[in-house]
Formats: structure tokens, sequence, C-alpha cells
């Protein structure tokens, strides 16, 4: 049985604020289950067993597994590693008006206003001749200033309207804008000189730090919960999941990167990452086939619970509460992979962990989102089952969702690996 108490929402926090971005995660995911024993493998060389307890990290993305020689199938668990947020542009040194500001895109769908008026730092990886370096610059260096209320009289009235071009580049100096200084800035952060970095995947975040909130702290307040939490408890699953009988399922975890854009790239959820590295692990095509006709396969991300001031923005029939237990995400167009089989072993999955579990279906008369569960489905053709965390304030800088709720998951998902 995994043993999640109180004192492991300290770590689960501490985790969160030590991942501002997806590369963070992976280089924090694969110290934890490099210590754990797991051994580092190498997707450029050719493994001539991957039986035993082994990961790969591939930039935003890592796969962990425990395999048993001879085990009938699979037991994953699918994640993402990445957020929405504002990312800096290659030739971010901008400004005027005597300020010197940052090009930024957006990255996937965030609520941009959640990123006004806050304490941002920047953080990512630089590129050098020889390899990649990670770099978190945890100062307040950025903000993106709103706009003054006596400039925007009828903000409150008619709602506040943000061009991702105009509205959002921060400032960070006073003066005139200096071609070459975030390149500096981010090779001194990297301890590198500035002429060694030639590129960086950057991105700004909040440094408010992740706190249990509410008079008894049912409440997680925090960044990037979506889906980092999942992350969390899937590497909390895996690395409680005991050693078991050759009987039983192989567990994988799969943490992707590039949900938040659709997962078309070379290491997310529609790559060819997983299913190869599956076939590796199986020893080739052949074993691998029929272990993947008996696999099943738990996609976790997060999950709109019940908002108290919006109730008519969800469907009368499937409310979900916060502090409630896992929630199980249907769509009957596929945009959530569950189906019957999937549901109900993630039903039982939650019952041998002594949990109750909700279910999720999205209002018909609004289009619904997805995840990597579909796309996980469709590419290993898994069983799949869409689960997730109850929250609020999904894709804002800082979201809420129960702490009861995430250590549950981590039960739920360490459940569903055990069974068979
Ligand atoms: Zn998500």
């Amino acid at each position: 049985m995994v043993s999640l108490h109180e004192a492991d929402v300290v770590e689960l926090l501490a985790f969160i604020d030590a991942c501002p971005t997806p590369f963070h995660v992976v280089d924090r995911a694969a110290a934890m289950v490099r210590s754990a024993g797991f051994v580092p493998m190498d997707l450029g060389e050719s493994w001539p067993d991957a039986s035993g307890s082994c990961f790969v990290a591939h930039g935003g993305s890592l796969v962990a597994w425990r395999h048993r020689p001879e085990a009938p199938s699979f037991r994953i668990i699918g994640a993402h590693t990445d957020s929405p947020n504002l990312r800096i542009t290659p030739r971010p040194d901008t400004g005027g008006f005597g300020y010197r500001q940052l090009g930024v895109e957006v990255y996937g769908s965030p609520l941009l206003n959640s990123w006004l008026d806050r304490d941002l730092g920047v953080a990512g990886r630089v590129a050098t001749r020889w390899g990649t370096r990670l770099f978190s610059i945890d100062r307040p260096v950025l903000r993106v200033p709103q706009l003054a209320i006596h400039l925007d009289r009828e903000v409150n009235q008619k709602g506040l309207l943000l061009n991702p071009q105009h509205h959002m580049a921060p400032v960070w100096g006073l003066g005139l804008p200096t071609p070459g200084e975030f390149a500096a800035v981010t090779a001194e952060a990297a301890g590198l000189d500035a002429g060694e970095v030639l590129a960086w995947d950057a991105m700004l975040h909040d440094l408010t730090p992740g706190t249990t909130a509410g008079p008894s702290g049912e409440f997680i307040f925090a960044s990037r919960i979506d889906n980092q939490v999942s992350c969390w408890a899937g590497l909390q699953a895996l690395l409680n999941d005991p050693i078991a009988t050759e009987a039983s399922p192989s567990a994988v975890l799969c943490l992707f990167d590039h949900e938040e854009v659709g997962s078309m790239s070379a290491r997310g959820a529609l790559s060819p990452l997983l299913p190869t590295v599956l076939e590796r692990i199986a020893g080739g095509r052949d074993a691998l086939l029929p272990m993947l006709a008996r696999s099943l396969c738990v996609s976790a991300d997060g999950a709109h619970a019940t908002h108290p001031n919006y109730p008519e923005r969800h469907e009368p029939g499937h409310h979900v509460f916060m502090g409630a237990g896992p929630v199980i995400k249907r769509n009957a167009n596929q945009r959530y992979a569950t189906d019957a089989v999937g549901e109900a072993a993630f039903v039982v999955a939650c019952e041998q962990a002594g949990l109750d579990h909700q279910v999720y279906v999205h209002r018909g008369d609004m289009p619904c989102g997805s995840t990597i569960g579909p796309l996980t489905a469709a590419t290993t053709g898994v069983t799949t089952v869409d689960v997730g965390v109850a929250q609020l304030s999904m894709h804002s800088a800082r979201e809420m969702c129960a702490t009861s709720d995430a250590l549950d998951f981590a039960r739920a998902l360490g459940a569903f690996l055990r069974c068979s």
C-alpha cells in the first residue's frame, strides 16, 4: 500500500516550486527515480536488456519503468510536464518609452490576465556547442504591468481584452533596449560565458511559492497544478510500486512535453517516444504486440471542479467536487479516451485504494478540451482512461486544488499499477 501523509504535501509543493519549466520537471523526476535505483538509458544506444528499473530523459519528456521479463502486459501512467505560459522570443531585447522589455510568445492557452502584475522569474535551458544546460532566475526580474483603471474606465463592465502581441511584453529595466542583454543574463544564470549561448528555450514563471491554504489547509494554491500534480502523483505511484510477481504487469510512467500545444513534436504524446520505448523494453515487436493488447493506460491530467460562482457552466448531472476523490473524464466524441472498460479498471483501482471517485462530463453546448489520453490510445492501441485531480482556475498562472485530492490521486495511481 502506498504510504502518503500530510508531510508529502510539503514535498509536492517543493516539487512544483523547483520546476518552472518542463526541463526542470524532467531533471527533478530523473533525480528522484535515479536515487531510487532506476538506471538511466540512452536513446542513442542499443538496449540489450531493459528489464529492471530504468528511465530515459528526452528534453522535457521522461519515461521510467519497472519491467519484469515475464510480465504479460504494461500498466502505463501518462501525464504532461508543460503548462501554459509566456516564452521568450529568439531576439527578445526590445522596449520603448524609457523601458527595456522582452519579447514573448504565448505558449498554449493561458488565462493571460493571470500573468499581469506578478513578480516573474525566467527559466529554461540554453544550448551551446557541447550540449544544453538548465537555468532558473528565481528573482523578480520581470513584470507585465496592468493598465491603470483610469485609462480603461469600462474594464470591469466590458471585460479585459489582452492582445498577445501588444499587451504581454514584460518590462525588465529602464533605458534603451540592449541587443544581447538577455543572452548575457541567461548565460550568467547558467554559469556560462555570454558567447557560449547559441539558443534558448526560456519561459516566465510566477515566483509566489506554492502553499496549503484555507483555515484547515484543505487547499493547495500553486502554479502549474495542471499538470505537475499528476507528474508528482505518477512518480509517487511508480516509486512506491512494490516488486511484484512475474504475473504482474510492468509499470511505466511517461511524462510528455508539449501537451498544451497539441503534442505534435519529437517528444510529445504524438511522437514515437512511448511506442518505441515500449518496443525496446519488451525486447522487440513480436513480444510487444500481444503485451499491448493486454495493457491499460491511465492518462492523468487536471479535471474541472464545479465553480461555485459559475455552476451554470457545468453539466448538471456530473458536478465534480473538490475533496471528493479522483475524477474519471468521459466524452462520447473521444476528446477523452475513456471507455467503459477503462472506466471500470480505474473504478476498481479506486476501490482497492479505499477511495471514492467522480465522473466528469463537459456540457453538451460547450466544446470540450482534450489531453494526451486520446493521443496515447491512438499511437499505442492501448485501452486508456482519462483521470485527474479536480481543480479550479485551470490555465491560470496560479491554480488551486484540494490537498486531499492530490494525495488520494497518488494512492489511486499506485493501486492502478498493482491491479491486474
Ligand atoms: Zn493539463
